[in-house]
């Protein structure tokens, strides 16, 4: 029998909801809570909830490890969070502070790197060089390569959704223009959609976000699923944007797969057909090196909270003296 650890649990920081598991080396999830996220909570509150979720799920089973994925900015392998989205805390030793607590080793990173490594880790089809991105009202990037995340030096890296597409286009939320993030993601669709409505105020769009009360993105989608013509081709140029973005990466690092997830994935086929033509259109000498397939995500609201799950398996075998 195996002596490395088998059980960790797995903690995803979102800017709505805080989601713990047990997982184990095969993703399977052996239990879970959630809390809600605070609104521009600061790091004595999140610890709180994640302490309570911890002692909780750990009660009566032998965990080994804790991961966290968390929206936001971490430096790696320290897992301080320099930055987050939704929530007040700057600079916060997470990771020690967790270790301290606990008495467990643990693991810190971004939430979409660790999404990304479950789903190229644990997916039908693993891989070893795959492009993970999510669209919902950012867009979040894991980049994995030869079967590791990829971060950079310090976790400052493979900020996919701050990659320049369109220099020209709108102002991103970080102050750039023409991010991916500003013209591929779930904002982009509703200021896309706001835009159709204000300009035909007599159009599909405008008229179901009358009855609705305001345009988002799910007005767009409504639309669109009733073959609205604005309503496709804004889905049309969203995928557009996001399909020269992977493109792009495709062609530096050779990518066996792409998968997209996140809220706006749910749209199916709306938002993937176009991200393919482009993704092929796009395509640096497709004939020979070939163009990966872009694929809708395996593991859906849950991936972040597994991939942070296993990641910490996996450090809690390469530290010395672990159980
Ligand atoms: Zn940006």
């Amino acid at each position: 029998m195996s002596t490395d650890a088998q059980l960790a649990i797995g903690l995803d920081i979102g800017g709505t909801k805080i989601a713990g598991g047990v997982i184990d080396r095969s993703g399977r999830v052996h239990a879970e809570l959630q809390a809600p996220t605070p609104p521009r909570s600061g790091a004595v509150v999140i610890a709180v909830i994640l302490l309570d979720l911890v002692s909780r799920l750990r009660a009566g089973r032998d965990i080994a490890a804790i991961g966290v994925g968390a929206a936001g900015i971490v430096r790696w392998p320290e897992g301080r969070m320099l930055w987050a989205p939704n929530n007040a805390y700057r600079d916060w030793a997470i990771r020690d502070e967790l270790e301290r607590e606990t008495g467990l080793p643990a693991v810190v990173d971004n939430d979409a790197n660790v999404a990304g490594y479950a789903e190229a880790s644990l997916g039908a089809t693993t891989y070893r060089q795959m492009l993970f991105i999510t669209v919902g009202t950012g867009i979040g990037g894991g980049l994995v390569l030869d079967g590791e995340i990829y971060r950079g030096p310090t976790g400052m890296g493979a900020e996919l959704g701050h990659m320049i597409v369109d220099p020209l286009g709108p102002r991103c939320g970080c102050g750039n223009h023409g991010c991916l993030e500003a013209v591929a993601s779930g904002s982009a669709l509703t200021r896309m959609g706001r835009e159709a409505a204000a300009a035909n105020p007599d159009g599909l769009i405008a008229r179901i976000g009358r009855a609705e009360g305001v345009v988002t993105g799910q007005t767009v989608t409504s639309a669109a699923q009733q073959d609205d013509p604005t309503a496709l081709d804004i889905f049309t140029r969203l995928g557009r944007w996001l399909g020269i973005g992977i493109a792009s990466l495709a062609t530096i690092f050779e990518l066996e797969a792409v998968v997209i997830g996140g809220g706006v994935i749910r749209t199916g086929d709306l938002l993937l057909s176009p991200v393919r033509a482009a993704a092929g259109e796009f395509a640096y000498a497709a004939e020979p090196r070939g163009v990966p397939p872009v694929l809708p995500a395996t593991f859906g609201s849950e991936a972040g909270m597994i991939g942070a799950g296993l990641l910490a398996l996996e450090h809690a075998d390469r530290k010395p003296g672990a159980a």
